[in-house]
């Protein structure tokens, strides 16, 4: 049972028992005992309410962190189940690589000179059929199972002067 009143744009919500045993199931930890608490209650009350923006709450009675005991309030740091779940619906534009891969970034310099490589490309050659990432691989001497580029911007093809990216296929000289 949820009571809502409107203050000054931001909506207050007082949040029942039933909605507080609810949020405290999915506590794991909290800051006293988590040094991975990184979000406030409030932010998960917001998520197990199915609230968005600019909501305030006010709890209607205390709650405990289920791992250490201590009692949890709004702005209390806690650690909670579907963590990395609800991170990755909140940051989609956050880039989830392999944290195996490294991503190592071209420069100006270093494009132009693996551009002076390419011979031709998939757009003007039947026989482009190496990526334009080998060849960085090869001019570079990174690990090519374990690294991937990002470009600071298309190269240019030698021939027809065609956009070539990372994994455009060239003929290399
Ligand atoms: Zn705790
Ligand atoms: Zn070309």
């Amino acid at each position: 049972m949820k009571q809502h009143f409107l203050m000054e744009g931001v909506e207050l919500v007082a949040v029942g028992e039933a909605s507080l045993k609810e949020a405290q199931k999915r506590i794991t930890g909290c800051a006293a005992c988590s040094a991975s608490a990184s979000r406030s209650f409030q932010w998960l009350l917001g998520q197990v309410l199915g609230n968005t923006g600019m909501t305030e709450y006010f709890l209607s009675c205390s709650v405990q962190c289920p791992k250490c005991g201590t009692e949890v309030f709004e702005n209390t740091r806690i650690d909670f189940d579907g963590k990395a779940k609800a991170a990755l619906e909140e940051f989609t534009y956050f880039d989830v690589r392999d944290e195996s891969q490294d991503v190592i970034f071209i420069d100006e310099p270093t494009l132009l000179q693996a551009q002076d490589f390419i011979c031709a490309c998939e757009h003007c050659s039947d026989r482009a059929e190496i990526p334009f990432d080998q060849l960085l691989d090869a001019m570079t001497g990174y690990d090519p199972a374990t690294t991937e580029y990002v470009i600071c911007h298309a190269a240019k093809c030698g021939t027809c002067r065609h956009d070539v990216m990372e994994k455009t296929l060239v003929v290399p000289r």
